[in-house]
């Protein structure tokens, strides 16, 4: 292991002048819900994460970040990666040695039951309820590919679950890792400041949220929804879920569609039940 090999959090700090504080190698900490990256840019982290209320949980000990950086897994003086693709083409594929020494590397002290993602456009499309599961277990272990991606042989010697971002190339798997780290995050106790936020949020019903709204009570000759300031909780309520029927059925047939089915099932279910 190098130095470049490194946690993040709290328990882990040395005397550092690093402009980076929470980037430390360091111990792990058991127990915590840990995020290990298998990246080429271990400087990309903790990136957004390090901010606002994941980088106080962070600082907090709440959860660790480990990156651990391919290259140091390289073959030979250069600690080359990657390779030309087998039967040609564009572009370079990461080796499924070097991939397959960093995976080991980050198995070590590995919960069991602890999912490898790979980010990948290929992938089943993250959602909230990967998100949820995610947030749920004791972390994750993710590989960031970049240049084509990786042999194919990795992801079936250690069964990595390939998972995507949505259907865009990204150069890497960085910024999509970030992302999966994120949403899972808020969804732990303690990191957001107030829990109800999440129950209410888009997709926590299977719906997406009811508009938002705040001082000024009027702007540019658009006032606030009159509903919203009658103090008539079961009136807002109403409004809201009205809202958000409207908006999820006009903007997402597929989620609004699935929305119509779980509802009537669950009319079924209480029928049955009497
Ligand atoms: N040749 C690949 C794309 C490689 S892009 C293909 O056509 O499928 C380089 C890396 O960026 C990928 O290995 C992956 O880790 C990351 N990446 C690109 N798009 C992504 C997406 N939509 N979701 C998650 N990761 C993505």
């Amino acid at each position: 292991m190098t130095d470049r090999n490194r946690s993040h959090g709290v328990k882990s700090i040395t005397a550092s002048t690093a402009p980076r504080a929470l980037v430390t190698p360091a111990p792990r900490l058991a127990g915590v819900w840990t995020a290990k990256v298998i990246t080429l840019l271990p400087q990309a982290f903790p990136g957004v994460l390090g901010e606002s209320l994941t980088g106080r949980a962070l600082k907090d000990g709440l959860w660790q970040l480990e990156t651990i950086d391919l290259r140091s897994f390289g073959e030979g003086r250069h600690r080359n990666v990657d390779d030309t693709p087998a039967g040609g083409g564009a572009g370079m594929v990461l080796r499924p040695d070097v991939m397959g020494r960093a995976i080991d590397h980050a198995r070590t002290g590995m919960t069991p039951g602890c999912p490898i993602l790979y980010a990948s456009p290929r992938g089943a499309p993250f959602d909230q309820a990967m998100a949820r599961r995610l947030a749920a277990g004791p972390g994750l272990t993710v590989i960031c590919g970049r240049f084509e991606g990786l042999d194919e042989r990795v992801i079936e010697h250690y069964a990595i679950e390939e998972v995507s971002l949505g259907d865009f190339v990204l150069s890497g798997g960085e910024i999509a890792a970030q992302a999966m780290i994120d949403a899972a995050l808020r969804l732990r106790p303690g990191i957001l400041g107030n829990a109800a936020s999440i129950e209410e949020e888009s997709f926590a019903d299977g719906l997406l949220e009811h508009p938002q709204y705040t001082r000024p009570s009027d702007w540019k000759g658009r006032p606030i929804p009159p509903v919203l300031l009658s103090g008539n909780h079961a009136e807002i309520a109403r409004w809201r879920q009205a809202r958000a029927r409207a908006l999820t059925r006009a903007r997402r047939p597929d989620l609004w569609q699935a929305w119509r089915t779980r509802m009537a099932d669950a009319a079924d279910d209480i029928e049955d039940d009497g």
